[in-house]
């Protein structure tokens, strides 16, 4: 079964917040995700349906085996983007722009990033010479697309 978006963020939350004591609560997940507790407990019903999450009426959330996988597979691959957006020095908006990215890269393109991010780390050399041939970041002639900014459009309380 394909997760969508709103999946990824949710299970990504549930990973983070029940890491330490293996559950998480619903009103937790509701303020963590700024979201509606309706909304949450139709999201953990589907996320229940696809195998992720283990759930009983008016009880803890907690993960699956599966859900626990992709769950730690979600946390690294934010935090490996927003490695990757310093190392190539985004200027702001870190956040955001993770945001827009992270669920539309497939894994494979994750481990490449990451090879890329471990590379310039471990050789400062070549991270210099990447320093030296930079330009201006902005695009052409100082230029700003304001409204550019789609993923705006999109998030949690999505159905
Ligand atoms: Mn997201």
């Amino acid at each position: 079964m394909v997760l969508t978006e709103s999946m990824e963020d949710y299970l990504e939350m549930i990973y983070r917040i029940s890491r330490q004591r293996g559950y998480v609560r619903q009103v937790e997940l509701a303020q963590a995700l700024n979201v509606q507790p309706s909304s949450v407990t139709r999201m953990i019903q589907k996320l229940d349906e696809a195998g992720m999450v283990i759930y009983e009426k008016y009880r803890h959330i907690s993960l699956t085996q599966r859900g626990r996988s992709i769950g730690r597979f979600l946390v690294w691959r934010d935090h490996m983007l927003k490695q990757f957006l310093q190392l190539i020095r985004t200027p702001a908006a870190i956040e955001e722009q993770v945001e827009g990215i992270e669920h539309y890269i497939t894994p494979v393109t994750m481990c490449l990033i990451r090879d890329l991010v471990v590379f310039f780390r471990s050789n400062p050399k070549y991270f210099m010479a990447l320093e030296r041939q930079r330009r201006s970041p902005s695009y052409p002639e100082g230029e700003k697309f304001e409204e550019l900014r789609a993923w705006l459009f999109r998030h949690a309380d999505a159905p």
